[in-house]
């Protein structure tokens, strides 16, 4: 199944808000990796960090595709669908 959410969300290039995790640096937590929200430009940490924020911004926010924030990663993510997401 495509991806909807891409246009609904009108996904574009966002700028960063923060170089790391946003509630992380203000917690002063570790995270794993990190993930950039395609809407609004936050970003969260993965589900392998502690403090999962990149999925908590979607349950709070309803944002629903991420993008790899590691360098050299590119792959987009759908929360609400559950599968990769092809941007072109
Ligand atoms: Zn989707
Ligand atoms: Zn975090
Ligand atoms: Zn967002």
């Amino acid at each position: 199944m495509a991806c909807k959410h891409k246009e609904m969300m009108k996904i574009k290039d966002v700028e960063p808000g923060t170089k790391g995790c946003e509630e992380c640096l203000k917690s002063g937590d570790d995270w794993v990796h990190l993930r950039i929200c395609l809407t609004c430009g936050h970003v969260g940490c993965c589900d392998s960090s502690k403090n999962k924020h990149a999925t908590k911004h979607f349950e709070e926010t309803g944002h629903p595709i991420v993008q790899s924030f590691e360098p050299g990663e590119g792959w987009k993510y759908c929360y609400i669908d559950d599968e990769y997401v092809d941007l072109e």
